[in-house]
This record gives C-alpha cells, sequence and structure tokens, in this order.
C-alpha cells in the first residue's frame, strides 16, 4: 500500500464527536494500514479503566504538560474538558522526515493549530448517520449520567460548526466502510502531484 519512494511521511489528522466511534474506526484502519504511525498524545488527564501509559496517552502532571508548552515541544495543544491534551513535535517530526504517516487523533482547536502550521496536512472529520444516532449511541454505550450526554451533544454541535474547515467528511455507519474510505483518501493524497515529483525528476 505505502508508496516505497516516498520522500516525506503524510500528517493525517482526525477528528470526530464523542461517541462516533472514532476509536474503532482507527483500530480497524490500522489493521490494514500497519505502516502508519499512530501519534500517542500527553494528556494531564487520569488513565481510564484498561488504558496504559504509553498505549493509549502518555499520562503526565499539569505541570509537566506546562513545562512542555513553554520549551515548544508541543506541535499543537488543547484544553479539552479542564484537562490539556497535545501532539510531541519531535516524535511526529522524525516519523515524517523518515517517509512513514503519522495520524493524530485530535480535537477541533488542536485540528485548527496543526492546519495553521502544516497546510499539507490533510484533515478528515467523521461523523455517525444522524445526530439522533449519536444520541443513540451516547446512550446504548455506557453508564454516563444523562446531563454527561447532554453535555457531549452539545459539545458535538459546537464541533460540527468547525467541519467546513476539513477536506474531507466520512460518515461512520459501518466501521469497515468508514476505514475504506479513509484509506481511498489516503491514496488519493499519495498521488498529488506535489506527493510524486521525485518520481519524474529528471526526466
Ligand atoms: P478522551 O479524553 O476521550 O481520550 O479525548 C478527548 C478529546 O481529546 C478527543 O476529541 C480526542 O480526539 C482529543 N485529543 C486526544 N489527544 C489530543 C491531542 O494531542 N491534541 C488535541 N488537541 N486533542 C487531543
Amino acid at each position: 500500500m505505502k508508496n516505497p519512494k516516498k520522500t516525506k511521511g503524510q500528517l493525517i489528522v482526525l477528528s470526530g464527536p464523542s461517541g462516533v466511534g472514532k476509536s474503532t474506526v482507527i483500530s480497524e484502519l490500522l489493521s490494514e494500514r500497519s505502516d502508519i504511525y499512530f501519534s500517542v498524545s500527553f494528556t494531564t488527564r487520569g488513565p481510564r479503566v484498561g488504558e496504559a501509559d504509553g498505549v493509549n496517552y502518555f499520562f503526565v502532571s499539569r505541570e509537566q504538560f506546562e513545562g512542555m508548552i513553554e520549551r515548544n515541544e508541543l506541535l499543537e495543544y488543547a484544553e479539552y474538558v479542564h484537562n490539556y491534551y497535545g501532539t510531541s513535535l519531535r516524535l511526529i517530526q522524525e516519523k515524517l522526515e523518515q517517509g512513514i504517516d503519522v495520524l493524530l487523533d485530535i480535537e477541533v482547536q488542536g485540528a485548527a493549530k496543526v492546519r495553521s502550521r502544516c497546510p499539507e496536512a490533510v484533515l478528515i472529520f467523521i461523523v455517525p448517520p444522524s445526530f439522533e444516532e449519536l444520541s443513540r449511541r451516547l446512550h446504548g454505550r455506557a453508564t454516563d449520567q444523562e446531563e454527561v450526554i447532554q453535555g457531549r451533544l452539545e459539545k458535538a454541535r459546537e464541533e460540527y460548526k468547525e467541519i467546513p474547515r476539513y477536506d474531507y467528511l466520512v460518515v461512520n455507519d459501518k466501521v469497515s466502510d468508514a476505514a475504506s474510505e479513509i484509506i481511498a483518501i489516503l491514496a488519493a493524497e499519495d498521488c498529488r502531484t506535489r506527493n510524486r515529483m521525485h518520481l519524474v525528476e529528471g526526466i
């Protein structure tokens, strides 16, 4: 799948509302495209049951996170529901330089920062088939209280306003279809003239 002659990796940003099934789509995508590097973010929120440090996130204190901000170590960061989340600049730069595609699962403020710092990044927003379906999924999935669910739906409405900033919109009705669409998007991005000029140099 990967273009062996690629000189620089593609930076891929994936955003979507809570409850859309983004992590499931990402798992499916990474099982099909194991050459993609998934960027593990830093966060000040505590680990949830089943989450491991260095796998889901690097869990750090607020002081540590603020140190990273001061030292300019983050490509982007945002405060989301009272916690910091951010992407290490060094980790992803190394991969991109090696020609490896890097996937970021980040929220809309962070995506806007990536857009301004890396205009060539591809931004993909994942939505559920309908808002009613999002509400159904949030109600169906867990032990969250109604108030928390309503908060998430409200946040989703705000996030939807940012959709026009994204390059692609993928509907997660069936996970395998959503993953296939993302794979198709990435294949098309690989074929962009600017990503292929090295193939015709010297002619
Ligand atoms: P959660 O706490 O549910 O894991 O994540 C909350 C939100 O933070 C999700 O929308 C997720 O995409 C976003 N997020 C995770 N890592 C980062 C990051 O490094 N930067 C930004 N801006 N958002 C992130």
